[in-house]
C-alpha cells in the first residue's frame, strides 16, 4: 500500500522556513524551488546550509600551513570608511595624478630601487614586464627556471602571452654566465632582457650551478628578476635576532637590486604579509615603460589594495612588521609561547583524547620548499576534519593515521575559545 500522497508546501512556504539560515530570501527562494523540483523537500535545509558554506567566511588555520594559498595567504587586517581618498589625485597641485605615486615611492624606499609599481598579483607583474620591455623581442631564461608555480602561472606560456620570445640557456641543473653570454652575443637573436626566476616550489639538489644576479648584471642587457615571494630584506631587520634558519636560500628585493636587478618582481600576499598584489621595483625608466603599456590599465589594483598596501608599506618602514603583520607575529612566536598555549587548550578541554605535540610548520606559497619551522600543536584521537570544519568559526586542521593535528603556529592567540568549542562540540 502507498501512503497517500501529501501536496508539496508551495515555493514561497518553503522559502520562508529557510529564514533561520540567514540567506537572502531570492536565494532561498531558489533554494526552495530545487528542493521541490527534487522530489525531496525535507533537503531545503541542507541545500541552504550547503550554499552557506559555499560563501567566503573566516576560519582558523590550524594547518600549520602559514600562507596557505586556499585560506587566502598572509591573513591581514583591513578596514576602511567609506570615504573618498586620493587614489589619482594630487594634492599639492589639485591636478589628476597616479595611482601608482603613494605606494610606488614606498616600496622604492624599502627595495633600494629608483621607482615601483603596483598591479593586481605577481603573474600580472611578470607579464606586465615581458609585454612592457620584451614584446616581439628574445628573453633568455635557464632551463632549470623555466618553471610552472601553482596552477597555470607557467613561464614559457606568460612569455607566449606577452608576445616576447623565450630562449632557453643552459641546462636543468647548470646554467652560467657564459650560456647568458653566448645568447646575448647570438647574431639570429635580439635580447632585450635576461629574465631570472626563483623557483619556488620546488628545488634541485646535488650537482647544481645557477648564475646569480650580480653576474647576470654583468651583461649588456637589462636583468629582471621574479623573485617571487616578497622576502624585503635577506636580514629581516624588523626581527629581533638572526634570520629565521628557514629563510636561507629565500630571493629578497633589497639584495636583488643591490647586486644589480634592473626590475624586480614580488608578491604582496606572500612573505611580505599584504594584500594579493604584485610589485614592480627597479629603474625608473623600465618602470616608466611598464606604466605606460596598455596592460597596466587592465591589471591596476584598486582603492583598497593600494591603501592596504600603502599599510603594510608604512609599517615595515615604521619597524612594526614583527608586532602588525600577522605572518611575522606567526613566525616571532617561540616555541615556550606556543607550548604554554596547547596546554592551555588541552587543560580547557580535559579530555585524555587531546595532547600537546612538536610539530612542523611551513612558511607557505612555495616559499622555502621542502624546509620546516618547529612548531606545537595538538593531537587528538580521530578524524575530526569534517567536524571541525562545520564549527560555526570553521577550524581548518590536517588528519593522518586517523589522528587529527592542530598546529598553533599559525593560530591567533585570540582564537583559542574557537578552538576549544570546536574541539569539544567535535568530541561529543
Ligand atoms: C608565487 C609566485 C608567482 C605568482 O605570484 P602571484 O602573486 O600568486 O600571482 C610568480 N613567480 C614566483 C617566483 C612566485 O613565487
Amino acid at each position: 500500500m502507498t501512503a497517500p500522497q501529501q501536496r508539496p508546501p508551495s515555493v514561497d512556504t518553503l522559502a520562508r522556513s529557510l529564514t533561520s539560515s540567514g540567506l537572502p530570501h531570492p536565494i532561498c527562494v531558489d533554494i526552495a524551488r530545487d528542493a521541490i523540483e527534487s522530489g525531496d523537500v525535507s533537503s531545503a535545509p541542507v541545500l541552504a546550509a550547503a550554499f552557506s558554506r559555499s560563501l567566503l567566511t573566516d576560519v582558523v588555520n590550524a594547518t600549520g600551513v602559514l600562507l596557505h594559498t586556499n585560506l587566502g595567504r598572509a591573513p591581514l587586517a583591513h578596514s576602511q570608511p567609506a570615504a573618498a581618498q586620493t587614489v589619482e589625485f594630487d594634492l599639492s597641485s589639485g591636478a589628476r595624478g597616479s595611482r601608482q605615486t603613494a605606494v610606488g615611492q614606498l616600496f622604492a624606499r624599502l627595495t633600494g630601487a629608483e621607482d615601483a609599481m603596483v598591479v593586481n598579483n605577481n603573474a600580472a607583474a611578470v607579464l606586465l614586464v615581458l609585454a612592457a620591455v620584451a614584446a616581439g623581442r628574445d628573453v633568455p631564461v635557464s632551463r632549470g627556471e623555466s618553471v610552472e608555480i601553482g596552477g597555470s602561472f607557467r613561464v614559457p606560456e606568460v612569455m607566449e602571452q606577452s608576445g616576447c620570445r623565450l630562449v632557453d640557456v643552459g641546462t636543468t641543473n647548470r646554467t652560467r654566465l657564459s650560456d647568458y653570454e653566448r645568447a646575448v652575443a647570438r647574431d639570429d637573436t635580439d635580447v632585450a632582457m635576461v629574465m631570472k626566476v626563483h623557483p619556488s616550489n620546488y628545488r634541485v639538489e646535488g650537482f647544481i650551478e645557477e648564475t646569480s644576479i650580480a653576474e647576470l648584471a654583468t651583461l649588456d642587457v637589462p636583468v629582471m628578476a621574479d623573485i617571487g615571494s616578497g622576502l624585503l630584506d635577506a636580514n629581516v631587520p624588523w626581527l629581533k635576532g638572526a634570520p629565521p634558519a628557514w629563510l636561507a636560500g629565500e630571493p629578497a628585493a633589497v639584495q636583488a637590486i643591490a647586486d644589480g636587478a634592473d626590475l624586480i618582481t614580488f608578491s604582496g600576499d606572500k612573505l611580505l604579509g599584504g594584500p594579493q598584489a604584485g610589485i614592480i621595483a627597479g629603474r625608473r625608466d623600465l618602470v616608466e615603460e611598464c606604466k605606460r603599456h596598455p596592460l597596466a590599465r587592465a591589471l591596476r589594483p584598486g582603492g583598497l589594495v593600494l591603501r592596504s598596501l600603502q599599510n603594510t608599506a608604512l609599517t615595515y618602514l615604521d619597524k612594526r612588521a614583527a608586532k602588525d603583520i600577522a605572518f611575522w607575529r606567526m613566525v616571532d612566536r617561540t616555541l615556550a609561547e606556543l607550548r604554554a598555549d596547547a596546554e592551555r587548550i588541552v587543560a580547557d578541554l580535559d579530555d585524555a583524547r587531546v595532547q600537546v605535540a612538536q610539530m612542523d610548520a611551513l612558511p607557505g606559497a612555495g616559499s622555502a620548499p621542502g624546509i620546516t619551522m618547529a612548531s606545537i600543536g595538538l593531537v587528538v584521537e580521530g578524524d575530526l576534519l569534517e567536524a571541525l570544519r562545520s564549527h560555526e568559526t570553521p577550524v581548518i586542521a590536517r588528519s593522518r593515521d586517523d589522528r587529527t593535528f592542530l598546529d598553533l603556529r599559525a593560530v591567533d592567540p585570540a582564537d583559542h575559545p574557537v578552538v576549544v568549542a570546536a574541539l569539544t562540540a567535535a568530541l561529543t
